[in-house]
């Protein structure tokens, strides 16, 4: 067994009432300047903690949207510059969080980050960006947040429906670790416990959106899938939903929750012994065993519903086989297009 073991030097601050402590840890950074992001959607929410932190903040920018569009950053960059930022908080979820990234990327600003679900973008050095249509992912050490402060209690609002999209996402961050060529005894420890606190938090989540308890479970599991993703590489699923999110203009987490099934299904066949922990959780088949979870907690299972054609199949099945990666079963292009015509059309996975 090789490996080398690398994790996100992050402080990581968890619990209720944790994002009280954010001016706190501006201070011991050493900053005094906060420009405080968010989407539209969150942004009376991310004016609360503009409010809180009085002369801490520096300004307010709310413009975050998915895919982390290259003119909202430099919209964002010329903010931060007009107003002297010397650091960002970030407010919300993946979005928010890459629009934080590409900031600190260019700046090379601290980031306190305040998650707000479950995608996980907090503890990795990824940054995926679009230019001119074009979505390209590069990995740098620049874009790591400095303190990731995990409050429940901001996440009681989040709406089912991105509550089990998010939490769907970080679970095949975990799946997708158990079989990657560089996992560790630890990456794979984490992976399995993240989908644990997600198999029972979701359904409680469901049930009953205020349920802190269940809040507190997920959002620690967030923590655990999103470092999976920040240590070890991602392969099939992760791929097809970036070809799918990228060249379709798929929305991101929904992508997961349909693709998640059949492409953990789809390697479960060849590789069963490193999925075991997964299907212990999830149920036996893996592939039918998440869809059924997925299903029970109304997520949804064709991509035909998130606006993908019949027609788009043979090219997404070409774009997500045309460069060569990792991933356990050969990438065979008729195989991989027969997967995307069941999750299309919402049948049951494979394995
Ligand atoms: P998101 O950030 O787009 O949020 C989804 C919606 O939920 C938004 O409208 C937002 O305003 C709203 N929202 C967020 N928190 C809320 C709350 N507590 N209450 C009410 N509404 C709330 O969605 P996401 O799934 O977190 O992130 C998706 C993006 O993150 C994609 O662009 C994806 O590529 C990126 N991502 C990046 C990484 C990485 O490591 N780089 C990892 C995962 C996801």
């Amino acid at each position: 067994m090789d490996f080398v073991y690398r994790s996100s030097p992050a402080e990581i601050i968890f619990g209720s009432h944790s994002s009280e402590k954010l001016s706190d840890c501006m201070v011991k950074l050493g900053c005094r300047r906060a420009l405080v992001l968010s989407t539209a959607g969150q942004k009376i929410r991310a004016g609360l903690f503009t409010d809180r932190l009085g002369g801490f903040a520096a300004g307010q920018f709310s413009g975050a949207v998915m895919h982390t569009p290259v003119p909202v950053t430099e919209a964002a960059l010329h903010y931060a510059r007009q107003i002297g930022a010397d650091c960002l908080v970030a407010y919300g979820g993946g979005s928010t969080i890459g629009l934080g990234k590409a900031i600190a990327y260019r700046t090379d600003l601290l980031q306190i980050v305040i998650p707000t679900t479950y995608a996980g973008s907090e503890v990795t050095s990824m940054l995926g960006q679009t230019e001119n249509g074009l979505k390209t992912t590069l990995r740098s050490d620049k874009v790591l947040p400095e303190v990731v402060i995990y409050d429940p209690e901001l996440t009681l609002g989040l709406p089912v429906s991105v509550s089990v999209t998010s939490g769907l996402n970080a679970i095949a961050h975990a799946a997708e670790g158990l079989y990657a060529p560089d996992r560790n005894p630890v990456s794979s420890i984490i992976a399995v416990e993240g989908m644990r606190k997600f198999a029972e938090a979701l359904p409680k989540i469901v049930a009953d959106p205020a349920d802190r308890a269940a809040r507190t479970i997920a959002l620690c599991g967030a923590w655990l899938c999103g470092s999976v993703l920040g240590q070890v590489g991602m392969s099939l699923h992760h791929k097809i939903c970036h070809t799918l999110g990228g060249s379709f203009n798929l929305p991101h987490a929904e992508t997961h929750s349909v693709m998640l099934p059949h492409t953990i299904g789809f390697n479960a066949a060849v590789v069963p012994e490193l999925l075991a922990p997964a299907a212990a959780i999830f149920g036996k088949p893996l592939g039918r065993g998440l869809q059924d979870f997925s299903r029970g907690l109304g997520a949804p299972i064709a991509l035909r519903d998130l606006g993908l054609t019949e027609g788009d199949l043979d090219r997404a099945a070409e774009l997500a086989t045309q460069n060569p990666y990792a991933n356990p079963r050969p990438l065979d292009r008729q195989a991989i297009r027969a997967m995307l015509r069941r999750a299309w059309a919402g049948l049951t996975p494979e394995g």
